[in-house]
């Protein structure tokens, strides 16, 4: 019997950076757009389930399908990851999802401005650690723990 515990959501494709590593901002998605609650029906149909892993792309692209979720999954024993480059990940995002089961993974790849510049294509150093320090210092409920890849 296979019985999983770990899902992995691609909820886009699309980003909002333009990375040297990466060709995922170069490709177009014209799919329609798949309902949330056939999401969050297939997830809850899976009685085993314990960690949702929402990916991109960038997630934070579709907000609303994510506070959607979330709520949806409110009342089940899932927590939720979700990967995301942190351009997007400001205080109202941050105030909305904080309440939930979550797990926040915010990308960096450098902590040299110039580099940065050449890694992500796009000028993104400060609204990042901009949203990481407000993240960190005004949610005194949230749980921090922020995973950093840096290469
Ligand atoms: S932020 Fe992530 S998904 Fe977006 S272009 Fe960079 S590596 Fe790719």
């Amino acid at each position: 019997m296979y019985n999983p515990t770990h899902i992995y959501y691609m909820i886009t494709i699309q980003c909002n950076q333009k990375c040297s590593k990466c060709s995922h901002w170069k490709q177009k998605d014209n799919a329609k757009r798949l309902p949330t609650e056939k999401i969050v029906k297939a997830i809850k149909s899976i009685p085993t389930a314990r960690e949702l892993c929402i990916v991109g792309g960038e997630p934070l692209l579709f907000k609303t399908e994510i506070y959607e979720i979330l709520n949806e999954l409110s009342d089940t024993p899932i927590r939720t990851t979700i990967i995301t480059n942190g351009v997007l990940m400001d205080k109202p995002f941050i105030e909305k999802v904080a309440k939930h089961n979550i797990h926040i993974v915010v990308s960096i790849d450098t902590l040299d401005k110039e580099f940065w510049k050449f890694v992500r294509g796009t000028n993104s150093y400060e609204r990042v650690f901009e949203n990481l320090e407000s993240a960190t210092t005004d949610n005194g409920s949230l749980e921090k723990k922020y995973n950093f890849v840096i290469n």
